[in-house]
């Protein structure tokens, strides 16, 4: 008997399952609707100008690759804050938020949710009902019992705000709230400002912590407008933990930038914070990888490069917007009775369609259409040469 004998199977990731079956389906007209990846109106991942700019500049001034500091390149984590807090904060000139790169957005919880562990051990965490399915899994990892918070409300195709609020009241004191920045994946529903403002009275009150993921800044209303949610957050005095990621707004899925701040009340918690983070990240992966920070730091930090990657974002969210807009109005003159509008409502790169599991299995069955079973498709897979068939084929399953 070996020594691994023991060892079952884990379930496959839902969705890499799901692109397997893609792969495996030999209809030429198939669309795939499930990973979340943007592509463009040809259907190709993207490789941005600015990228590809500051990777030629990088090149020619081509430097050796010591290990760079645990907290990452110095001129990335700067960057980094002035994009979440604005140029300008007085978090930032107070010296009150901590900054460490990490690898993509999935590292920066897992090296806040480690931290978290040891400082409030006993805390409980809470996600949002539903949620990206990483999040239970990244917290529970780090050892916490992992709760959901009522969320989304198929009835509205919008938040169940109320009951939103009633479950975060219902947490211990202490508890950590995750809270989707913008663009809700799975669902596309965000607060509006007024809401943002009641969440954050109700953790005051009750003393939790608010752990905000951003994974998609800029695709709902832009940089500026999509950080104003952080800077609320930023200014109501609380500690606040923020992960980002530059893997969808810079498509450099695989090179795994993003990076986890912490709001402190003054820069001497902020250093201690600092140290202990290290800690974490030493034990974890010694210290993040070199080139794809490079290359967003570059890009931010000079101002034609910027303006350019500026203007690529734009244009991703505004094709997105289009490919709402266009699926919804196939939709309609497919003569389904039934309103899809708020489609047009959702935001960033995916929706929670409305569909259940059966149709999203004959979408796939009859149509080579592949979706999530929870109904989430990303919106961000439709261009104009799928528009149309994936229109018929939604209609044709909810009839
Ligand atoms: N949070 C959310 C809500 C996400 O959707 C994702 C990516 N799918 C991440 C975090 C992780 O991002 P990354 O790929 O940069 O690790």
């Amino acid at each position: 008997m070996s020594l691994l004998s023991s060892v079952a199977l884990a379930p496959r990731d839902p969705i890499l399952g799901l692109n397997e079956a893609f792969a495996a389906d030999p209809r030429p007209d198939k669309v795939n609707l499930g990973v979340g990846v943007y592509r463009d109106a040809q259907g190709r991942l993207p490789l941005l100008r600015s990228v590809r700019e500051a990777e030629q500049r990088l090149v020619g001034e081509a430097q050796p690759r010591g290990y760079l500091p645990i907290d990452g390149l110095a001129a990335y984590d700067k960057a980094v804050q002035a994009l979440l807090f604005g140029e300008q904060a007085a978090v930032l000139a107070a010296g009150r938020v901590v900054t460490a790169q990490s690898v993509g957005g999935t590292s920066a919880l897992k090296i806040g949710a480690d931290f978290l562990k040891r400082t409030l051990p006993a805390a409980r965490v809470a996600i949002s009902d539903p949620s990206w399915e990483n999040h239970r899994a990244i917290f529970e990892s780090a050892g916490f019992e992992v709760g959901v918070y009522p969320y989304y409300d198929a009835a509205t195709h919008g938040v169940n705000f109320a009951g939103m609020l009633d479950g975060l009241r219902a947490l211990h004191v202490g508890d950590i709230v995750v809270l989707h920045a913008c663009c809700h994946n799975p669902t596309g529903v965000d607060l509006d400002g007024a809401q943002w403002a009641q969440v954050i009275e109700v953790l005051r009150e009750r003393e939790l912590v608010p752990f905000l993921d951003m994974a998609y800044q800029g695709f709902g209303e832009g940089n500026e407008g999509d950080a104003a949610v952080v800077r609320m957050f930023a200014d109501s005095g609380l500690a606040v933990f923020v992960a980002n990621s530059f893997s969808k707004s810079f498509s450099l899925y695989g090179e795994r930038v993003g990076a986890l701040s912490v709001v402190t009340a003054d820069a001497d918690e902020a250093e201690r914070v600092r140290s202990q983070l290290k800690r974490v990240i030493r034990a974890d992966y010694s210290n993040p990888p070199t080139h794809g920070a490079m290359l967003v730091s570059t890009v931010l930090n000079t101002p034609e490069l910027r303006a350019l990657w500026e203007e690529d974002l734009g244009d991703m969210r505004d094709r997105i917007r289009s490919m709402r807009r266009g699926l919804v109005a196939r939709i309609a003159a497919h003569g389904d009775p039934r309103d899809f509008s708020f489609i047009v409502r959702q935001r960033g790169m995916f929706s929670y369609s409305g569909l259940n599991a059966e149709q999203v299995e004959r979408l796939r069955e009859e149509f080579g259409i592949y979706a999530v079973s929870s109904g989430r498709i990303c919106v961000a897979a439709l261009n104009d040469a799928n528009l149309d068939a994936v229109a018929t084929a939604i209609a044709a399953v909810s009839a």
